[in-house]
């Protein structure tokens, strides 16, 4: 006997805010039809948009203190100054890190997002505390949520002896799934000795990689063009992502093609958090060259910044708001690296409501996409694998 299919029917639904359609769900992904003989389950639209679920491509969650008390910030600035503020937050907190990534992932999960990956910090100061709180919050939300690691030196490679075994350390233990890295020539002050330890332990067992490069100038593009270098001699090609990288975004046309072009055919990809209009990467000129840009979340509450919520509507929301969008396209782009580019990142097919595309989407109230954007209505219905995970933004 064959296993019987689990079959949904999602009626009266608009994808993408067109006309209404009933979608039906064979085994988690989009069929043509409910097949013959089956029982199937179904579930009222009411005319609510269909969005594809969305992925956060670089997100904190072992640095956060959401649904935490409120925690007073001091001054800070540069990242040495910031790093330290990160540990104070640590050693402030009464929830174990784990409880607290697990309280801030379902958060993200229940407003639509099906995949992140998380940045977790790995420094003597924690040893690897923080990876296996987020790591037993990822068995937690298994099914629900997928969440890649990079294990992420935070407080520096060269800079802190001892984080290089730590990394290598996570990497082994099988707590991470990519390596990660941060400002070679900056702060850390010696771009070929992170880079041989982080694209070494990449080589030797077999993971990905990805780097903040937060210094902007030739700073910042020195060691960009060099992990590019990197990548393509490793034969790495889609498994390397640059986040921030802040150097870019000042770039003229020349230099900016240039530079698309070399991340491009190195297979490199980008992420940004649209945290400023100076900042922010010109998103949708890096995609029209072959460049592939997720969208992420960043920090959330955490010491760096009181602001952020883990809701990647929100977040392509903000991204709108950065490089100010205004007509219907412009808004409507500002969803493509949250859905299509992150999905691509993380390695998960993309939604497109097609027969055999993964149901992975959300319902909301809506009259089109760019209204959405603007609006940020509740998430009514999250689905993830045909089945439905959360109601009105909570879980279960
Ligand atoms: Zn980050």
């Amino acid at each position: 006997m064959p296993h019987p299919s689990t079959v949904t029917v999602f009626r009266d639904v608009r994808p993408a805010g067109g006309a209404p359609v009933e979608l039906v769900v064979v085994d988690g992904v989009f069929a043509d039809s409910v097949p013959v003989g089956a029982v199937a389950e179904v579930v009222d639209g009411r005319g609510m948009i269909a969005l594809p679920t969305l992925v956060d491509a670089h997100i904190h969650p072992d640095k956060t203190a959401w649904g935490e008390p409120w925690y007073s910030r001091r001054p800070a600035s540069g990242l040495a100054e910031y790093v330290q503020g990160d540990v104070d937050l640590y050693r402030a907190q009464e929830t174990p890190v784990g409880e607290r990534a697990l309280r801030l992932l379902s958060h993200a999960a229940a407003q639509g997002t099906r995949a992140v990956r998380a940045h977790v910090d790995v420094a003597p100061a924690y040893g690897l505390d923080a990876l296996d709180g987020v790591a037993a919050a990822r068995e937690a939300l298994l099914g629900v949520l997928d969440v890649q690691i990079v294990a992420f030196p935070q407080h520096g490679l060269q800079r802190t002896p001892g984080t290089a075994a730590l990394l290598e350390e996570a990497v082994r233990a099988g707590l991470a799934d990519a390596v990660g890295g941060l400002d070679p020539a900056g702060f850390d002050g010696d771009q070929q000795g992170q880079l041989d330890t982080v694209f070494g332990i990449a080589e030797r067992y077999g993971t990905g990689v990805d780097i903040h490069i937060h210094d902007t100038g030739e700073t910042g593009l020195a060691p960009l063009y060099d992990i590019c270098a990197r990548t393509r001699a490793l034969g790495l090609s889609g498994r390397v992502t640059v986040s921030h990288a802040f150097c870019l975004a000042a770039l003229g046309e020349r230099e900016l093609d240039e530079a698309a072009g070399t991340l491009a055919d190195a297979g490199v990809s980008l992420t940004t958090a649209a945290l400023g209009e100076s900042t922010v990467l010109p998103f949708r000129e890096l995609a029209a060259r072959g460049v592939l840009v997720g969208l992420g979340s960043d920090g959330v509450r955490d010491s760096w910044s009181p602001f952020g919520n883990a809701d990647m509507l929100h977040r392509a929301h903000l991204l709108g708001w950065a490089v100010d969008a205004r007509l219907d396209e412009e808004l409507e782009a500002c969803l493509a690296p949250a859905a299509d580019g992150g999905a691509a990142l993380v390695g998960l097919p993309r939604v497109d409501f097609t027969p055999g595309s993964p149901a992975d989407f959300m319902l909301v109230e809506g009259e089109c996409v760019p209204q959405v954007v603007v609006d940020l209505p509740e998430r009514q219905v999250v689905v993830r694998g045909g089945r439905v995970v959360a109601r009105h933004g909570k879980l279960g």
